[in-house]
């Protein structure tokens, strides 16, 4: 069954006074979209994301979606003149088999893959689904500075995004919806006017819709990520008469090859030995002993993968990579881009996450004699 999700982001944000709309306000370097479209991107019960955005921001939308890889996206198209008609230019741009509509606010960015899942399994259930919240304070009327009415509280919900309806069910919706779609400030409002029941599911405090400047602050403590950790990695490799190099898992043609027990890869040892060291998972050496005959002519990349692992099972992400590899010969200008890629691969992280660099040892010491080559690898971590 194909699920599409319809990511709106087409709003000006008026109710904050920036120059930017908010959803494209950056937070640890990334725009607030990013942080949305991320979840929906990694969550295997989507097929599909529709993202519509103002006419303005079509293309950098479209740069944001290749630069980060989101392989979900497959249209990005221009919102209306109010979220009604935005949705509506997102729906006409789902594929034709989908079944399940997910709706989601691009100014949601802490939704969570639970939420997501809730929605979807509600809608395929009873057809429309919203999230919702209960009200946490006592609501009361006020007339003219004078506290009027108390409303009962559990007769009130806060409805939130995502909601989620069968793709046809809110097709129907939109055709029979005659009213004005500028009082439509949610999807479920059309369907309800349609005479469709809405089925709520509970939602999530934290999912909040940046709205205010305060929003705004608590979303970017959040996100941002805490715990900062770093490690440090270094690694030595004598070079011996050969015609390859390995470095960064790119095959380098050269006149010697770097010695060592694996395939000596000099930039991924120190890499992994950084990683290591910014969780507390002591080093390299300890993990992967070189009298271990498993480890012989071992691709380094596996060392990278396991010190990856371990990452994780600790509760860390890497966040920042910068390394230098220092050599006398080749010339290691032309492959940096490639060892990035392969790190950025291997690590799951994004390149601009990501620094490989060189420098030689103006032929001083056994570096500079080209005897060996050296690297250095510095990593953060954080939660
Ligand atoms: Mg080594």
């Amino acid at each position: 069954m194909k699920t599409v999700a319809v990511i709106v982001s087409a709003g000006k944000g008026k109710r904050i006074s920036s120059r930017i709309p908010k959803q494209y306000i950056k937070i640890d370097g990334r725009p607030l979209l990013y942080y949305t479209l991320s979840v929906f991107d990694a969550f295997s019960g989507i097929d599909g994301i529709v993202l519509v955005t103002a006419h303005d921001r079509l293309d950098y939308c479209r740069r944001l979606v290749k630069q980060y890889n989101f392989k979900k996206v497959s249209r990005v198209v221009p919102g209306g003149a109010t979220r009604a008609h935005s949705v509506y230019n997102g729906l006409n741009a789902v594929p034709p088999e989908t079944r399940i509509v997910i709706i989601h606010d691009a100014v949601r960015p802490l939704v969570t893959q639970e939420l997501i899942h809730k929605a979807i399994n509600g809608s395929r259930r009873y057809g429309a689904v919203s999230t919702v919240v209960s009200p946490k304070s006592t609501i009361k009327e006020i007339a003219r500075n004078w506290i009027g009415k108390t409303i009962p509280r559990n007769r009130l919900s806060e409805i939130q995004t995502p909601q989620a309806f069968k793709y046809s069910l809110l097709k129907d919706a939109y055709k029979k919806y005659r009213g004005s779609r500028k009082e439509a400030t949610d999807t479920s409002f059309i369907v309800e006017r349609a005479g469709y029941k809405v089925k709520v599911v509970d939602g999530d405090y934290r999912n909040i819709k940046i709205t205010t400047k305060n929003d705004l602050e608590f979303v970017r403590f959040i996100l941002q990520p805490k715990n900062i950790r770093t490690g440090i990695g270094y690694d030595i490799h004598s070079l011996a008469g050969g015609r390859q190099l390995v470095i960064g898992g790119v095959k380098i043609p050269a006149e010697a090859k770097l010695l060592g027990h694996s395939d000596a890869d000099v930039l991924l040892h120190a890499l992994t030995d950084a990683i290591l060291g910014a969780v507390g998972e002591r080093d390299i050496g300890w993990h992967f002993p070189d009298t271990d005959l498993r480890y012989r002519d071992m691709e380094s990349k596996y060392f990278l993968l396991r010190a990856k692992e371990l990452v994780r099972n600790r509760r860390y992400k890497i966040l920042n990579i910068d390394s230098i590899i220092v050599a006398q010969r080749p010339r290691l200008q032309p492959y940096y881009k490639a060892m990035v890629n392969n790190i950025s691969r291997w690590l799951k992280l994004s390149k601009d996450r990501i620094t490989v660099k060189y420098c030689t040892p103006e032929e001083l010491g056994p570096l500079g004699h080209k005897k060996a080559i050296a690297a250095v690898a510095v990593v953060t971590v954080g939660r």
